[in-house]
């Protein structure tokens, strides 16, 4: 018999769909294909590879809860496999099999996005017990929970009152791998010097984690541009319509909120730290497309944070010819201002000592980061931090 060589270790990956928003989101009911890292010859059914893989609970499972934690023994619903080709794109959504595909192919998703800007591989902040994360992808409990060793899916109700597996949903599971990768990078506080600002860290960069990863889907960066004509200074007005369309991501990124203007509940106070990485995002955005002479220099004198929406409206005009004229450009641009925050935001969760954090040692450790990249990009950062009264 002839060897399949379609299974052996190309380098190239393997073929996932992955919906880059979730398909009830009006215009995003079409899965994209993604090439996942691992090649065919590595991955098992479930799927499984070295880093994660997928049991499928087929009874009624409670959620893990200390002292009952994975690994998951009871019956299992048939595992996804892999086609004649070794790929795992052919299976059909609405499917058993495309849930648990989808869902182990959104983890290593975002981890092959983050590894890529730590520049290595990530060591799970579990690895001692477990060598790989499990996913247990749909279980009838309307939440999604990831702790040790494990990333658990419910359900979520959708705008339409029924019920979607957040399986599907690739920004609750890259929010979700984003707590994970931070545990790894920066560890645990001690008992004592555990402060509320880690707390808000880790929500804020869950929240980044979700946002930058999005931003790697062709069609979400183009979707993006097409609607704000190539001008992301509007979704700060455009919040309502980004609530419509299901974008959280960017809903929660882009806010105004300081910190002297939030609670010490942890989501709220993530807020400001959000904002500030968002808003330095848009000004490189903008930066780039002036330098590369794609946009009208007058991007640059308005400021993010404060506009007139008049002069907005008159911007958006110029921006709009601009974008239409020039849309790959502006697609690599945000790609690039992306791949710097991202960048900066990687290194400096490396920095950080979780011991009494607070969101000025934070701040430090971001611009410490962005010092050897664009002088342009660290003042932004200064800016936005100091107008966030983060510094
Ligand atoms: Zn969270």
């Amino acid at each position: 018999m002839p060897r399949d060589e379609s299974k052996e270790g190309t380098g190239l990956g393997t073929r996932f769909l992955i919906y880059p928003q979730a398909p009830h989101v009006p215009g995003y009911a079409t899965p994209e294909t993604v090439w996942i890292s691992t090649d065919p010859a590595s991955l098992q059914p479930g799927p499984s590879d070295a880093r994660v893989y997928v049991r499928d609970a087929a009874l009624a499972k409670d959620p893990y809860e200390f002292p009952y934690l994975p690994p998951f023994v009871g019956l299992t619903h048939p595992p996804a496999a892999a086609g004649p080709d070794g790929h795992f794109d052919h299976i059909q959504p609405g499917t058993r099999e495309f849930v648990a595909a989808h869902a182990f192919a959104a983890v290593s998703r975002v981890l092959d996005i983050w590894e890529s800007y730590l520049g290595r591989p990530l060591v799970w902040h579990f690895a001692e017990t477990y060598e790989q994360l499990e996913i247990i992808p749909w279980l009838d409990w309307e939440n999604a929970q990831s702790g040790y060793g494990f990333l658990e899916l419910g359900v979520e109700r959708g705008p339409d009152g029924r019920t979607y597996p957040f399986a599907l949903n690739f920004d609750t599971i890259a929010h979700e791998v984003g707590h994970a990768i931070l545990f790894s990078l920066m560890g645990v506080p001690e008992d004592l010097a555990y402060t509320g600002d880690f707390g808000a860290f880790h929500e804020a960069s869950a929240d980044l984690v979700s946002l930058l990863s999005f931003l790697h889907f062709d069609t979400g960066l183009e979707r993006l541009l097409r609607r704000c004509h190539g001008n992301l200074l509007t979704l700060n007005e455009l919040n309502r319509i980004v609530e419509l369309t299901g974008e959280r991501q960017i809903r929660l990124a882009s806010n105004s909120r300081r910190l002297s203007e939030v609670t010490s509940e942890v989501h709220d106070r993530s807020r400001p730290f959000t904002g500030a990485m968002f808003d330095t995002l848009v000004d490189r955005f903008h930066a780039l497309l002036v330098e590369e002479g794609l946009a009208d220099a007058r991007l640059l004198d308005i400021d993010v944070r404060d506009f007139d929406g008049a002069l907005l409206d008159r911007l958006t005009a110029l921006t709009a010819s601009a974008y239409r004229a020039r849309p790959f450009l502006f697609k690599s641009a945000l790609a690039r201002a992306r791949d710097e925050v991202g960048l900066v935001l990687a290194r400096a969760w490396r920095m950080l000592d979780p011991d009494h954090l607070s969101f000025d040692r934070i701040a430090v450790a971001v611009l410490e980061s962005a010092l050897d990249g664009e002088p342009d990009l660290t003042a932004g950062f200064e800016a936005n931090f100091r107008w966030r009264e983060i510094l």
